[in-house]
This record gives structure tokens, C-alpha cells and sequence, in this order.
């Protein structure tokens, strides 16, 4: 069942132009967060995306305590996050990037709707429920705020959703929501490249950096690529960085010398 609840077409109301544009083939590969930083309900936000005087901008969706409205269809690029607009879909949320901690918690109904909303875009684009951070945006796969967008690809100022959004505790949850499950990795079996043996791979989410991932694919080509082509991980062992891996971060631990080194996880 759809998270939404109700639609509000981004389109001037006096042109009758829409907000939104042609994703021009562009894969989806990014859920991005924001935070509306002046509206405090989605119908605000709604009228606002669909005000003459406004300037041009939209959102997929809009959240806060009790709705989750529609307001550019998935297919399209939503305005909000410059030239990651065609590989994203976004969700403008009814709160402050310069909420406290407790002002986040007061806001538990626009926090468990944004979590169903996370899980449920992940499992429409096959997208895992992995925390992407500033320059990992730029390729990656997963979920993210509009600061990453600007700080990794230099588009911008927006510092959303400030430093004490719980994007890690709605990870979790959304991950909750799906059957425990980051939707790409669970109960895989993968062949383990030491033993041979087929292994099922854990659900335990943490990161491991880009940088280290580089290392180690430098240093044990054959092993990662045998691991990737065993698994359906594909492409996701380029950016990412999961727990998920813990295994076979495992595995190149005891084939390398990188015992003891903080991989991240
Ligand atoms: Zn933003």
C-alpha cells in the first residue's frame, strides 16, 4: 500500500506549466531528503510548488506529521537538487534543518512517514538502504540529504536536513519495514572466495569508504571480481560500502595483510 495520501500537482497555477521535467533516461539511483525550512505541512508546500510567484521548484513528495502528498510523479525529474534532480527521487519534509535533536523527536509521525517513504522508493528502485555521504553521491547507489548533494557535486548552499536529522535511525527503520531486509542483500548466497563454500551473507548495515574499497579492489582484482560475479551484488561493491559485506569483508581480512585496519565497518 502506497505511502501517499494525497496529490498536489506541482504545476503553475497560471501557466498551467508543471514544475517537473523529463528524466531523460536517467536511472534513479538516489533517495534525497530535504527539509521544507518554511512550510510546516504539505499542503503549504503544495500551494507553494503550484504559486505563480514561486520560483521554480518542486519535490516528488512532500511529508509532515499526518500526510505524505504526491506532488511530481516518480517518472519525472523533480527541481530541487540541481543536476542530481534526474537521478533522484526526493522528499521534502515539514521540518527545519536547524532542528535540535528534541524538535526531531516531536515530530515522530513525520519521521515514521518518512522512513515508509524511504522504504518503499528503495523497493520500487531496487535502491539499498545505505547512507550515501557527499562525494559517494556523485556515483553511488542509496539515500541521502541535500548536503551531500552539496558538498560532492559543488551545485549550491542548502544544508539540509541539518546536522541532527536521524537519517541513520530512519534507515533502520525502513530497513524494519522492508522484512529487515536493504532490499538487495538479504539471505543472498554467495560463494565465499576463500573457502569455496557457499555462504548466506548477514543484514548488518555500516559503511566501509570508497578510498578502502579502491585499496582492496587494487589489490585483489581476481577476489572481488570473483565475489561479484558469484553474488547479484554487481555494481553495488563500487560504491558502497555495506555492512552487508561483513563476510566478505571478512574473507579479504584474512587473504590480506589489512587485518587490523578500520575498514569501516
Ligand atoms: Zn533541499
Amino acid at each position: 500500500m502506497s505511502t501517499i495520501t494525497k496529490t498536489i500537482p506541482a504545476v503553475n497555477t497560471a501557466t498551467g506549466k508543471p514544475r517537473y521535467s523529463s528524466r531523460g533516461g536517467a536511472k534513479v539511483r538516489l533517495l534525497i531528503l530535504h527539509t521544507m525550512e518554511g512550510a510546516r505541512t504539505v499542503d503549504a508546500c503544495g500551494a507553494w510548488f503550484r504559486n505563480p510567484a514561486a520560483p521554480n521548484a518542486s519535490s516528488h513528495v512532500g511529508i509532515d506529521d499526518d500526510d505524505t502528498a504526491l506532488y511530481v510523479p516518480y517518472e519525472f525529474s523533480a527541481w530541487t537538487a540541481a543536476s542530481a534532480n534526474p537521478v533522484a527521487d526526493q522528499a521534502e519534509l515539514a521540518a527545519f534543518a536547524a532542528w535540535t535533536p528534541a524538535e526531531w523527536d516531536a515530530h515522530a509521525g513525520l519521521i515514521e512517514r518518512t522512513a515508509q517513504w524511504v522504504a518503499e522508493r528503495a523497493k520500487a528502485r531496487g535502491i539499498p538502504l545505505v547512507r550515501l555521504r557527499d562525494q559517494q553521491t556523485k556515483t553511488g547507489t542509496g539515500v541521502c540529504m541535500h548536503v551531500d548533494i552539496t558538498r560532492g557535486w559543488g551545485v549550491g548552499t542548502h544544508t539540509d536536513c541539518g546536522a541532527s536529522f536521524p537519517i541513520d535511525r530512519i534507515i533502520a527503520r525502513a530497513i524494519q519495514i522492508n522484512g529487515g531486509d536493504d532490499d538487495v542483500l538479504k539471505d543472498q548466497t554467495i560463494t565465499n572466495p576463500v573457502s569455496g563454500q557457499p555462504e548466506t551473507l548477514d543484514v548488518t548495515i555500516a559503511y566501509l569508504e570508497e578510498r578502502v574499497v579502491e585499496s582492496l579492489k587494487a589489490q585483489l582484482p581476481a577476489l572481488v571480481a570473483k565475489a561479484v560475479l558469484d553474488s547479484t551484488l554487481t555494481s553495488e561493491v563500487d560504491h558502497k560500502t555495506q555492512g552487508t559485506l561483513r563476510q566478505f569483508i571478512g574473507w579479504i581480512d584474512r587473504a590480506t595483510n589489512l587485518s587490523g585496519k578500520k575498514l569501516g565497518i
